[in-house]
C-alpha cells in the first residue's frame, strides 16, 4: 500500500519505518529540511533503539523516501497519517496549529481520493475539524475529491517505539466508514495478526481512548509517589508496599514505581489536555487536575532533600551537585518536562553548581541549559562526580544500576548519593558507607 507520512519525530519516523519494513511504500514529508536533508543521508536525528538500521534498510531498499514536499508525499498515497506535534498551548489546552496547516495542505493539494488519519494525539472532536478544513479548501479550488478522515492515536512508548509499533498492545481505528475501516485492517495486518488486537470504534472514542490511557497511567505514578510521600512521613517503605500491592491482580505491579514525576512529550501535555477539554464542556476533571499537580511537585521532592541535608552547612550555594541522568526516562534522548530540569532550575537557582551526564540526551540538554553558568554537562559517567559535594540519580538507565560504589566515594568529596529512582538497596548502602536518600524509603544518615 502507498502510505505517506507528515511529520517525521518519534511518531511519524516510527511508523514510517514499520510500515516500510513490512512492505508497505512510505514517503515521509516534514517542514524541517534539515530533517530531510539528513535523513536522506542516512542520518537519524533521533534516538530510538533499532530504528535507524530500519531507516536506512527501507530507504536503500527504495520504500522509505523523504521530502519537504507534501504534493510528491500525497500523488500516489491511498493513506495520509498526520505525525505533527501537538503541544500544549499557553493556558495548557492542546495546540493544533500543526494539525491544522497539514489539513489545509492537503485540501489545497490533494488529487486523489485520500483516507486522512489523525495519528497526532489530538482532543475529541478533532476529527470533524480536520475533516471540514480539507472539505473548505476542496470547495475553494471547486474541486469534489472523495476523502475520509480517521483516529488511530498512536500508543508506542519513547525508547522502546519501534518493538511497540512492530507488536502493539491493540491498534486502535476510530471510524463510522466500513471501507477506511477495511483499509486500515490491510495496512495493520501485519502487525495485528490475532483479530482481537485490532479494535474498530467510533472517531470520538478512538480520540478519548488514547487520552483516557495516558492519564490512567499518569494517575498510576502519581498515586504511587502520593503513597511514597505518605510512607516517608509514616516510617513504611513503599518498595515493601508496592509488592504488597502489586501482587492483587487487580492492581498488578506495573507503572507503580515511585520516582521524580512523570516527564516527557505526553503525559504532561496529555494530562493538562483532558482537564482543558473537559472544562471546555462543563465538567470539572478533579482527580485529573490533582494528578497534575502531585506530579509537578514531585519533580521538586528530590532538590527538597538535597537543600534539606546542606540546611544546617549553610544551604547549598557554592557546593556542586553530580548528576547521573538529564533525559526524561531511560532510553530516550527526549527531554521534554523532563523532571531533571525542575531539579537543576531549583538548585542552581540557589547557587548549586551542577555537573550532569547522561548516555545519549546531553547534547539536547545542553541546547536547553546553555545559559545556565551554573551547569556543566560533561561526557563521561564518573567525570560527572570528580569533586562533588553529592550526588543525585535522576534517569533509570541500565549503566546507573550497579555502579562500583567505592569508586563513587573517591570521586565525590563526601559519600551522600540522592536516588530519585530508588535504583539502590538501602542496606547496602548503609554497609557501602554512603548517606544515602531516595523516594518512599527510610533515609540512610
Ligand atoms: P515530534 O516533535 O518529534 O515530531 C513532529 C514533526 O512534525 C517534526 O519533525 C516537525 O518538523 C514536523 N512538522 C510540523 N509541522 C509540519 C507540517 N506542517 N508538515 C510536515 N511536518 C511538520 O513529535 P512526536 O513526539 O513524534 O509527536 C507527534 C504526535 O504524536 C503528538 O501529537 C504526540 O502527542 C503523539 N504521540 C507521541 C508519542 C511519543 O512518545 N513521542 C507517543 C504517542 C503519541
Amino acid at each position: 500500500m502507498n502510505v505517506c507520512i507528515v511529520g517525521t519525530g518519534y511518531v511519524g519516523l516510527v511508523t514510517a519505518a514499520c510500515f516500510a519494513e513490512m512492505g508497505s511504500t512510505v514517503c515521509c514529508v516534514d517542514v524541517n529540511e534539515e530533517v530531510v536533508r539528513n535523513l536522506c543521508n542516512g542520518k537519524v536525528h533521533i534516538y530510538e533503539p533499532g530504528l535507524e538500521t530500519l531507516v536506512k534498510r527501507n530507504y536503500s531498499e527504495g520504500r522509505l523516501t523523504f521530502t519537504t514536499s507534501l504534493a510528491d508525499g500525497l500523488k500516489e498515497a491511498r493513506v495520509v497519517f498526520i505525525t505533527v506535534g501537538t503541544p500544549s498551548d499557553e493556558q495548557g489546552n492542546c495546540d493544533l496549529r500543526y494539525v491544522d496547516a497539514v489539513a489545509r495542505e492537503v485540501g489545497q493539494k490533494m488529487t486523489s481520493p485520500k483516507i486522512v488519519v489523525d495519528k497526532s494525539t489530538v482532543p475529541v472532536g478533532t476529527a470533524d475539524r480536520v475533516r471540514s478544513i480539507i472539505a473548505g479548501e476542496l470547495e475553494a479550488r471547486g474541486e469534489a475529491i472523495d476523502f475520509d478522515v480517521v483516529s488511530n492515536p498512536e500508543f508506542l512508548k519513547e525508547g522502546d517505539a519501534v518493538s511497540d509499533f512492530m507488536k502493539p498492545d491493540r491498534v486502535v481505528v476510530g471510524t463510522e466508514s466500513e471501507e477506511s475501516a477495511a483499509v486500515l485492517k490491510e495496512l495493520y495486518a501485519p502487525f495485528a495478526r490475532s483479530r482481537e488486537k485490532l479494535i474498530i470504534m467510533g472517531v470520538r472514542s478512538a480520540e478519548m481512548t488514547k487520552y483516557a490511557a495516558n492519564c490512567m497511567l499518569a494517575t498510576k505514578i502519581s498515586f504511587i509517589n502520593e503513597v511514597a510521600n505518605i510512607c516517608e512521613r509514616v516510617g513504611a517503605d513503599v518498595s515493601e508496599v508496592r509488592m504488597g500491592i502489586g501482587a492483587d491482580s487487580r492492581i498488578g505491579y506495573h507503572f507503580i514505581y515511585p520516582g521524580v514525576g512523570y516527564g516527557g512529550s505526553c503525559f504532561p501535555k496529555d494530562v493538562k489536555a483532558l482537564i482543558g477539554t473537559a472544562d471546555e464542556y462543563g465538567y470539572e476533571a478533579r482527580l485529573i487536575k490533582a494528578v497534575d499537580t502531585v506530579n509537578n511537585d514531585q519533580k521538586l521532592v528530590l532538590a527538597s532533600k538535597i537543600k534539606e541535608y546542606f540546611e544546617p552547612q549553610g544551604g547549598v550555594k557554592g557546593k556542586t551537585l553530580g548528576l547521573w541522568g538529564l533525559a526524561f526516562k531511560a532510553n530516550t534522548d527526549d527531554m521534554r518536562e523532563a523532571p531533571s530540569l525542575e531539579l537543576i532550575r531549583e538548585l542552581t537557582a540557589l547557587g548549586m553548581k551542577v555537573k550532569a551526564y547522561d548516555p545519549i540526551a546531553g547534547e539536547r540538554a545542553m541546547d536547553i541549559l546553555k545559559d545556565n553558568s551554573l551547569v556543566e554537562i560533561v561526557d563521561e559517567q564518573c567525570e560527572a562526580l570528580s569533586g562533588a559535594d553529592c550526588m543525585a540519580v535522576v534517569t533509570d538507565w541500565n549503566q546507573f544500576r550497579n555502579p562500583d560504589f567505592e569508586q563513587i566515594k573517591a570521586l565525590l568529596t563526601a559519600p551522600i548519593l540522592f536516588d530519585g529512582r530508588n535504583l539502590y538497596a538501602p542496606d547496602k548502602m548503609a554497609q557501602a558507607g554512603f548517606a544515602y536518600f531516595s523516594i518512599g524509603r527510610k533515609p540512610v544518615a
